[in-house]
């Protein structure tokens, strides 16, 4: 216990030491055993014991977050008391009954050190009252120790209540009213063994940050965010799903080759899906003149957003920052019926945004990407039937990945502010309403937030919560009554007369790009099959079964398999573990036993499973998984 620094800091972590053991006897267990608890660089941590019915986890871990910062607001004194090896002995295995302290304290003495004790300490009229709710076991165990305390340290504990002892010779802040409530933070629960021998019991750590303040705590808990993002993008480059170049450009993702395969299935995937639901598929240019945003009103609302324009011979182009006004132009150019309608125009379309260079983040904020865009152009009374069969897609869509973890949130306009919502009282109500109901119809949570709408309508917008990072925006559906008044879009209806349809925008993935790299993440980073860049991955254990290796390598193409065979020099473990470094889904073992019996040794990434199969059994499989797109 000899080599202490003294810093405030380090006062304060250690003190949390303290107030974290007591919080969890609190909350969790009074006569846990408790064992080392040092302070570490970014905060501290404590190692515990617990008996098997009350064993702590992740899900308690917000009840002691919450007593800590509860003990550390009742203002504890911390009172330090010097000890005989006899008296030492009294305390640790008498009044504590830890025999873990014991231990330590046996060593600590074997090594000519002194013992000393913390106790922390509330005063002894507040006791009822702040001791409220708190389990009484544990106050008739800290009674006990008062009580002892006050006997034999009468100057020092007269009207002190202890509420925790611990045996401690490090400096400590004299009052926890020195620590900020809102400079620390639970980071996590961890195993770890009784001094980190395997042959001794296996305790649970509890680790937390601490730092000076709150603005120290948030810097640090942003580090650890973006330490974990950086690791992030060097997976996705190993893996050759993504780069980025100074020389391309800031916020201009490139699609390295195994991210375009996964691109090209999830356009598959999706082109599928919209075609059978009367979608019609179109191309566009990324350039519009500024006169087309000007007609869209985009120039004179959306400018800051779009990039500079620029001049080619008469005409002055700007990168596109959406593509809805290009395909108003589709639908103008052709006569519309009342019974053409719904149309649905969509497009794989890649969109320029201006974002400021500081707020430019790989990947989470870029200048260029792909949206999966559609525009659907109804009659007044096709928008609520439309709508929801944009609602059951996104949710189809979402149950295909495996996605939970999102929630609905519905943006509204704010109704007094006139300046910057189109202004027809009645079509918002009515509008607002009305997607209220397709909400609670389907039963989906949401949350409402007044003026986030877009200024020509409401819009439902749904989040999922990433690994890393805040949440983030996937779907998006949007209602438009001025855009087709706009572009003087009509359609004829029954009674003869010209009538403006109703846009509803929409993007399902969002955008290809955030899509690509929420799904690595929410998978960490195991494809599923269907989506797996290499989907299969031979290994000929040795040059003579090259030949066959390539027959099934070629059997497997012809059903349109990705998959090659590795052909190297390495050892056969060499080979396993690079076909594991890329996560290839499948690998196939083949050797003399394989090609005697037309079959392959098959080893599952995911699962670790092994087993053998013929070759046409294997096939089959393959096929059937991809063509279902098992998760
Ligand atoms: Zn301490
Ligand atoms: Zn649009």
């Amino acid at each position: 216990m000899s080599n202490h620094e003294d810093t405030p800091l380090f006062r304060q972590r250690h003190t949390l030491a303290h107030v974290l053991a007591e919080a969890v006897q609190r909350v969790q267990q009074w006569d846990v055993e408790v064992a080392i608890w040092p302070a570490i660089d970014n905060g501290l941590y404590y190692d515990f014991l617990f008996s098997e019915e009350k064993q702590i986890w992740e899900d308690d871990l917000k009840k002691v977050q919450d007593q800590m910062v509860k003990i550390v607001k009742e203002n504890q004194e911390l009172i330090r008391i010097d000890v005989s090896a006899e008296d030492s002995d009294y305390f640790v295995n008498q009044l504590m009954k830890q025999k873990y302290k014991d231990e330590m304290r046996r060593e600590f003495l074997a090594d000519g050190e002194s013992i000393s004790f913390y106790v922390n300490t509330i005063a002894e009229a507040a006791k009822d009252r702040v001791l409220e709710w708190i389990d009484e076991n544990y106050i008739k165990y800290y009674g006990g120790i008062t009580k002892y305390l006050q006997e034999k340290f009468p100057d020092k504990f007269a009207g002190k209540f202890a509420t925790f002892l611990d045996m401690c010779e490090w400096p400590h802040v004299e009052n926890t009213k020195e620590i900020d409530p809102k400079a620390f933070q639970i980071d996590k629960l961890a195993w770890a063994y009784w001094r980190g021998n395997s042959n001794n019991v296996m305790m649970t750590r509890i680790y937390v940050w601490a730092f000076e303040d709150k603005e120290h705590l948030k810097a640090y808990a942003e580090e650890v965010e973006e330490a974990k993002r950086r690791d992030h993008r060097k997976l996705w480059k190993d893996l050759s799903i993504f780069m980025s170049h100074d020389l391309v450009g800031k916020g201009m993702p490139l699609w390295l080759p195994n991210g375009a395969v996964i691109r090209k299935q999830l356009e598959n995937y999706i082109y599928e899906k919209e075609r059978n639901m009367g979608y019609m598929h179109v191309y566009t240019p990324c350039v519009g003149t500024v006169d087309l945003y000007k007609t869209s009103g985009h120039w004179d609302h959306y400018q800051e957003n779009m990039f500079p324009s620029m001049k080619v011979d008469e005409e002055e182009f700007v990168l596109r920052p959406m593509n809805c006004p290009h395909h108003m132009l589709i639908y103008a150019n052709d006569l519309r019926s009342y019974r053409d309608l719904p149309i649905r125009i969509w497009e794989f379309a890649t969109d320029f945004r201006y974002e400021a260079s500081g707020v430019v983040k790989w990947l989470e904020r870029v200048r260029c990407m792909c949206q999966n865009d559609a525009h659907l152009f109804v009659r007044p009374d096709q928008i609520w039937e439309e709508f929801k069969k944009v609602v059951t897609l996104i949710l189809d869509v979402y149950k295909d990945f495996g996605l939970t973890n999102y929630k609905f949130r519905l943006s509204l306009r704010d109704p007094a502010d006139k300046e910057k919502y189109f202004d027809d009282d009645q079509m918002w109500n009515e509008a607002e309403n009305k997607l209220r109901e397709v909400l609670n119809e389907f039963g989906c949570p949401y949350t409402e937030a007044i003026w986030e709408a877009a200024f020509y309508g409401p819009k439902l917008d749904v989040e999922v919560k990433p690994a890393v990072g805040p949440e983030v925006t996937l779907s998006t559906c949007q209602l438009d009554f001025l855009l087709p008044r706009r572009f003087k879009l009509e359609y004829t209806d029954k009674d003869g007369e010209k009538k403006t349809p109703v846009v509803i925008h929409r993007a399902i993935f969002g955008t290809f790009d955030r899509f690509t790299a929420f799904l690595l993440e929410e998978t960490k980073w195991v494809f599923p099959f269907w989506l797996a860049p290499e989907q299969v991955k031979i290994l000929p254990v040795a040059d003579p079964f090259i030949d066959y290796a390539n027959k099934v390598c070629e059997d497997l193409r012809k059903e349109n398999i990705r998959v090659s065979v590795d052909t190297s020099a390495d050892s056969l473990n060499k080979k396993i573990r690079n076909a594991e470094l890329m996560k290839v889904p499948y690998i196939l073992i083949v050797g003399e036993k394989e090609v005697n019996s037309n079959g392959v040794s098959v080893r599952v990434f995911k699962t670790k499973e092994q087993y053998e199969q013929s070759e046409t059994e294997f096939i089959k499989a393959a096929v059937e998984k991809r063509d279902t797109r098992a998760l």
